[in-house]
């Protein structure tokens, strides 16, 4: 989704307020069930465009422990300055600044979201989430789902030897 905002580049204090609804960003490393949706605040402040607001999503991951999908909501609180393109004598803007684009977001009088979202969101999704606090995960032994039962896998075992080490090693710090 990309915003257009040619009037608010030419007019210093200029301010929108624009709410959003739009499908997950293509190149995002997560994936959304629904849209992101939100409301950001545009203001031309002179030298720069002020994006202000809140995008969140509900996305699609798994769980640390079990690997089940789950669905965690997420959301950014964005404020982020985009530098202004320069204008010249004619009124032309120019969206390079030593050669350089101005921004991979703010680019020829469009406001790119959708990589505002991908940006903000991807480091609000959880890197250790979890389907329940009690997820009790994965057998490392035979690979069942323990939140399916229990599997048959032997407990394991104390080592007798080092449980007489401990013994001494108690003793001897008395
Ligand atoms: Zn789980
Ligand atoms: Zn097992």
């Amino acid at each position: 989704m990309k915003l257009e905002i040619s009037e608010i580049i030419h007019r210093v204090g200029q301010q929108a307020t624009v709410p959003i609804t739009m499908p997950c960003p293509a190149e995002a490393d997560f994936t959304c069930q629904g849209p992101v949706s939100g409301t950001l605040t545009l203001t031309n402040t002179g030298r720069h465009l002020l994006v202000r607001g809140d995008l969140a999503a509900t996305v699609q991951v798994e769980c640390s422990r079990c690997l089940k999908e789950v669905l965690v909501p997420v959301s950014a609180r964005i404020e982020e300055e985009f530098p202004l393109p320069t204008f010249d004598a004619r009124g032309v803007p120019h969206w390079e600044i030593e050669g350089e684009p101005v921004s991979t977001i703010l680019e020829g009088y469009h406001l790119d979201v959708g990589e505002l979202a991908r940006q903000h969101l991807s480091l609000a999704v959880p890197t250790a989430p979890v389907c329940d606090a009690a997820c009790q995960g994965i057998c490392p032994g035979c690979g069942k789902n323990l939140n399916e039962g229990p599997c048959t896998c032997p407990p394991p075992e104390i080592d007798e030897r080092l449980a007489g080490l401990k013994a001494l090693l108690d003793e001897s710090e008395e």
